[in-house]
């Protein structure tokens, strides 16, 4: 039998990392065993759907890397297709047409509540024939009254929901639209999906979705329900805890690697190992290895993995990513240093493209006002007078290299009688605006001499401007 797995998010917001753990774990289990993974969109509440949030769920899955290799479907081009199953249940006895009013439904509800009874539909309707003439009705799909459903769910284990807990659920609304757990099974069942890995927010739908698949015919697929995922607080992970959105973590200058491999380890594992590359994951990937509690999301621990993929990833790959947020900050990385040098020179003490972008702006664009602090403890009196040595011999450099002009530093300060530290630092903050940069021979030879003469010499203006 060839696997198939689905992911089907339903376009109404961003595409949650929530969701986004559950199209990795079927993506990685259709990757593992050489079968094949869908994405479908469930828009059939037309109200809630947008083209917003499909082109979003679409972009976060392009970004992250998640390739289907059918679709994306999209349920509202299924509708014919719908009417004909609930037809065909109608036909056969297995759906009956429900006349209950709002009101009459309501009372039923407040009768039930008040015995103490789970609110229930009592049936009222299910042995009526045939459809009273226009009345509007909605479909109920008949339960089965007896027997147990078991869920044979490849993480929880089995678990058994007896037929009398689950009443007849509505399959297609008054106007005629069907509902979720009837679109989720025509789809799952034409699909051919064999492994349904979904959140298990939706453990309660899995029992009647399987009345119905039984009530059709269909084989049975196979379940896997993942825990939810936390904020800190205990609470499901929401907005209010913070970035939620996957292309909210891309804005953040997280790489899309890291994302994944804090993703796949939330709720998984695979001995102590932390650090899985892409097919690492699909090689140790088990749905017998998923925790069975649900997990608290870590930002620390995230940040901590993003860090190890900036320092140990190919910094081309990284400079790739980078790009992107060099573009949000206006730069052209065409106009200064490769972006590919930059991130050797940036990785270690950035744990962020948007820390790594927002610390070189310099190499690219000049800035506009040197940093208060730095320029007041570094630009003092005589500075200057190093600057402007420092720029004569500067200008002299043909072959513009680290090694050179780190010794140029090392020569004045000796003949100067000065620590390093009182050229190297008016220097920098002369050439970056602060006092925080990379290895100052490494800055340099990155800047270039036109860049780095024209700097020293606006600040050598400013320093005499103070005084
Ligand atoms: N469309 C449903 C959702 O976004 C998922 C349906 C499923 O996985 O069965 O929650």
């Amino acid at each position: 039998m060839s696997i198939k797995t689905r992911f089907a998010p339903s376009p109404t917001g961003y595409l949650h990392v929530g969701g986004a753990r559950t199209a990795l774990f079927s993506w990685l289990y259709a990757r593992k065993h050489g079968g094949k993974f869908i994405l479908r969109i469930e828009d059939t509440d037309l109200e809630r759907s947008t083209q917003e949030s499909v082109d979003a769920i679409l972009e976060g899955m392009t970004w992250l890397g998640l390739e289907y290799d059918e679709g994306p479907f999209y349920q509202t081009h299924h509708f014919d297709r719908y009417k004909e199953v609930i037809q065909q249940l109608l036909d056969q006895g297995d759906a009956y047409y429900c006349y209950c009013s709002k009101e009459e439904l309501e009372q039923l509800r407040t009768e039930q509540m008040a015995n103490k009874e789970k609110p229930r539909y009592n049936g009222k309707c299910r042995d009526l024939s045939g459809p009273k003439g226009d009345r509007e009705a909605v479909i109920r799909f008949k339960n089965p009254v007896d027997g147990a459903v078991t869920i044979p769910d490849l993480i929880k284990g089995d678990i058994v929901v007896a037929n009398k807990e689950l009443d007849d659920l509505i399959i297609a609304r008054g106007d005629g639209t069907p509902t979720y757990n009837l679109t989720v099974v025509v789809d799952d069942m034409d699909m051919k999906v064999t492994h349904v890995i979904r959140g298990d927010d939706h453990i309660n739908n899995t029992p009647r979705q399987m009345n119905i698949l039984k009530a059709l015919g269909a084989e049975l697929p196979k379940y896997a329900h993942l825990p939810m995922i936390l904020g800190p607080d205990g609470a499901r992970l929401s907005k209010r805890h913070g970035a939620v959105s996957v292309m909210q973590f891309r804005d953040d200058g997280y790489l899309p690697e890291a994302l994944l491999n804090y993703l796949v380890r939330l709720g998984w594992s695979h001995g102590d190992q932390e650090i899985f590359s892409i097919d690492e994951m699909v090689e140790h990937f088990a749905l017998e290895n998923v925790n069975v509690s649900a997990s608290a999301f870590n930002t620390e621990k995230l940040l901590w993995l993003n860090h190890q993929y900036i320092m140990n990833g190919d910094p081309a790959h990284v400079a790739r990513h980078l790009s992107w947020h060099m573009g949000e900050l206006g730069i052209d990385p065409s106009s200064g240093p490769s972006l590919v040098d930059i991130v050797m020179a940036q990785r270690e003490r950035c744990k962020t493209l948007v820390e790594i972008a927002a610390a070189s702006v310099y190499f690219y664009k000049d800035f506009d006002a040197y940093d208060e602090k730095a320029a007041k403890k570094n630009f003092t009196a005589g500075s200057d007078e190093v600057l402007a040595r420092l720029h004569d011999e500067f200008a002299e450099v043909t072959e513009w290299n680290g090694e050179a002009l780190h010794q140029i530093v090392v020569n004045l300060a000796e003949t100067m009688s000065l620590g390093l530290g009182k050229v190297a630092q008016p220097l920098r903050v002369a050439v970056c605006g602060s006092a925080v940069s990379p290895a100052i021979d490494i800055t340099l030879s990155l800047l270039g001499k036109e860049k780095t003469l024209a700097r020293i010499q606006r600040a050598i203006n400013h320093i005499k401007n103070l005084n």
